[in-house]
């Protein structure tokens, strides 16, 4: 069985000390590649420079909270980070109406910006909606959106049939393990076309919460996908070896990846 993590944080601080072990229990566990995510030029610097020294993919963006920060250097700055070998998408980039840590005009100007890069280099997007339906949508729509997925998606079924009918891939991570927030994923994973379905860790968040045992220090990590696969597969009531098959087939397809 092989895997595909569409989106780990392995540039936080919580991997400082054992990546090297974090990656090789990622592949004991049949995690064959993993797609490190940038969250800001900084940090998409950071995962690309890990990526390359470990065999990795990683992605180039700002994420909302960082908007603020963004100013006229910023889109050249992931353009030309767009040109590394190991960078297979734009983002994350979006809307976080949550948090709110940036204005939302702020989030809005950047995260066209970052849409209009993607569709500039034909580079799939990497998307992070939170409370921001049917916003998000609405601007998706407005700029024809190309290739997507909406990572972490945890939304209800409205913004998931939006999704879908702009053609985006749905990524689906160890959420739809919790028993508090997650149960209407466990009904909405029937209704992801199998050819769009994406899963992540989200690491070092999102530890699932009903991981047996529960690992000593909440850090999430890529090792935990066939967990989170093994959920999907019961909500949509599959093997979850045709499942990872399927999932791996999309997102090698998806970032173009061998
Ligand atoms: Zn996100």
């Amino acid at each position: 069985m092989e895997l595909v993590d569409i989106g780990a944080n392995l540039t936080h601080a919580s991997f400082r000390d054992d990546l090297d072990t974090v990656l090789a229990r990622a592949r004991e566990h049949g995690v064959a590649q993993i797609v490190v995510t940038g969250t800001s030029v900084e940090e998409s610097r950071c995962a690309a420079a890990l990526a390359a020294v470990h065999g990795l993919y990683a992605t180039a963006g700002v994420h909302p909270h960082h908007a603020r920060e963004c100013d006229d250097t910023t889109i050249p700055a992931l353009r030309e980070l767009a040109a590394h070998p190991q960078i297979v998408a734009i983002g994350e980039c979006g809307l976080d109406f949550n948090r709110n840590y940036s204005p939302h005009p702020s989030q809005e100007k950047w995260f066209v910006a970052q849409l209009e890069l993607a569709a500039e280099l034909g580079k799939p997007l990497f998307l992070h909606s939170r409370d921001a339906h049917p916003r998000c949508a609405e601007i998706l729509r407005n700029l024809r959106v190309g290739k997507a997925v909406a990572h972490c998606f945890t939304g209800e079924a409205a913004e998931l049939r939006a999704y879908l009918d702009l053609g985006l891939y749905i990524g689906i991570t160890g959420w739809i393990c919790d028993e508090r927030r997650g149960r209407h994923l466990v009904e909405l994973a029937k209704d992801i076309p199998g050819d769009r379905l994406l899963l992540e860790t989200d690491s070092p968040y999102l530890t699932p919460r009903d991981l047996q045992p529960r690992p000593k220090a909440r850090r999430n990590e890529p090792a935990h996908l066939p967990h989170i696969l093994r959920a999907v597969a019961r909500a949509r009531g599959e093997a979850p070896e045709a499942l990872a098959a399927a999932t791996t087939r999309n997102a090698r397809a998806f970032f173009g990846i061998a």
